[in-house]
């Protein structure tokens, strides 16, 4: 007969068994070169300089006259200011002369400022006397009104974007504004995707008695892509040694490999244990955390094999949780994890002490603060409760019931707030 112990179970710290993990990601992903239109959401492995000031040149910020501000002392609607038009300065030409006493130049935005010109009068405040070659000007400027400054946004030299951080769009537009046509990043990481279990059927067949069809397999490839990983599902395994043998067979060349279900104590929950004899070192299995205990983590060679809860709850966390991290890291990112920030809970929370949690809860409310309030029903089978959510509060274990106004911490679902770091 098999013997089932009951009783006090040996569990990881989230913080140890991640820093595990970590300790298992010690080479960096290669490096490839990349067109910048193609780079959002890559991890930058070189850090981008500006080899020239941006803008530059000094330039007019408004369609107006550029002129010396001091000509246009006491300047008003009922005492205009007239002065001589040397030039026109469309954006994109030269200025050929200097702006000296009593002269002016019509320019339009964008377009490089005369020597002398240390203002710009916009065309709403001016009249224009061709048959004369003047402009009339209705109001004061003051020096550098309307007015850009050579290097105003980045000056030649500076550290403008950092290897490690994640493109963004504004950083797309400033590498194309430093005249960067492609950058060096990360190469995506390689995830396989594999789903176990007999119960487990393939969205568009028809379900059978007593199956459930594949979330898992779906919703991780989609957590892998929202981390611009290359991303490939390689379908359901049986619940059978010989089916998920062929399938991580399959998976050779990934860099990980996330398979769910059949990692806990159920009579056909062999994962862990066929992880357990393919991969050469165990990482961790089981963390003091709730949902997610089971997870198992391993190494082979260059690949890491995550074994990660069927519960679809479980899963989705625990891929953020750990599986993440290490994409991260491989990646060469310096900023790892889900963002974190602060709120304060809509309505009380009442828990079990025991293991570390992580709620899902919904942002509610537009008010000055931040305001949080988790989904009803927090079980980890309840996919619900992720397609609600925003956020999983991280509540320490040894927390009973919350009430209303406490301030949690926050761990953010599906963003990327850390497009700086
Ligand atoms: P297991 O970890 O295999 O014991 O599965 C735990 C629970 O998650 C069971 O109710 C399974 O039916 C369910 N489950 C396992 N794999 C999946 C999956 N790929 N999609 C949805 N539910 C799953
Ligand atoms: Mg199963």
């Amino acid at each position: 007969m098999k013997k089932e112990i009951r009783g006090q179970e040996k569990l990881m710290r989230y913080e140890d068994a991640l820093s595990r993990v970590l300790g298992s990601v010690t080479r960096k992903l290669a490096v490839e070169s990349v067109a910048v239109e193609q780079s959002l959401g890559r991890v930058l492995r070189e850090d981008v300089r500006a080899g020239f000031n941006i803008p530059p040149f000094d330039k007019s910020a408004m369609d107006g006259y550029a002129v010396r501000a001091r000509d246009t002392r006491g300047a008003a609607e009922d005492a205009p200011v007239t002065l001589r038009v040397i030039e026109d300065l469309p954006a994109g030409k030269s200025p050929r002369r200097k702006i000296t006493a009593g002269h002016a130049a019509r320019i339009m935005t964008g377009a490089p400022r005369p020597a002398g010109a240390d203002a710009v009068v916009m065309v709403e405040q001016t009249e224009r006397d061709d048959a004369a070659g003047a402009v009339r000007i209705f109001r004061e400027v003051k020096p550098g009104e309307n007015a850009g400054q050579a290097g105003e946004d980045v000056k030649k030299g500076a550290l403008v974007l950092r290897s490690g951080s994640r493109i963004g769009p504004a950083d797309m537009g400033m590498m194309a504004a430093l005249g960067r046509a492609r950058v060096k990043v990360s190469a995506r990481p390689r995830v396989a995707v594999i789903s176990t279990g007999d119960e487990v059927q393939v969205p568009g067949k028809k379900l059978g008695k007593g199956q459930i069809y594949d979330a898992n397999g779906y919703s991780l490839t989609g957590l892998a892509a929202l981390l611009h990983c290359d991303a490939k599902f390689l379908g359901i395994a049986r619940d059978r040694a010989g089916e998920l043998k062929k399938k991580i067979r399959a998976a050779r060349g990934a860099d990980v490999v996330a398979l769910t279900g059949g990692v806990s104590m159920g009579d056909y929950d062999f994962v862990t244990g066929l992880l357990r004899s393919l991969t050469a070192r165990q990482i961790f299995y089981k963390a003091n955390i709730k949902p997610g205990k089971p997870t198992f983590a391993g190494i082979k060679g260059k690949q890491l094999f995550f074994g990660l809860p069927g519960n679809p709850v479980s899963c989705m966390v625990c891929f953020e949780l750990f599986v993440r991290p290490a994409l991260e890291k491989m990646a060469g990112r310096s900023a790892i994890g889900m963002p974190r920030g602060r709120a304060v809970l809509d309505v009380d929370l009442k828990l079990k002490p025991g293991r570390r949690k992580f709620i899902r809860a919904a942002v509610v409310g537009s008010g000055p603060e931040l305001r949080v309030r988790p989904y009803f029903n927090q079980k980890s089978g309840v996919l619900s409760s992720m397609v609600e959510s925003d956020v999983l509060l991280d509540i320490p274990g040894d927390s009973s019931s919350l009430a209303a106004g406490t301030q949690v911490e926050l761990w953010w679902l599906w963003e990327d707030r850390a497009w700086r770091s």
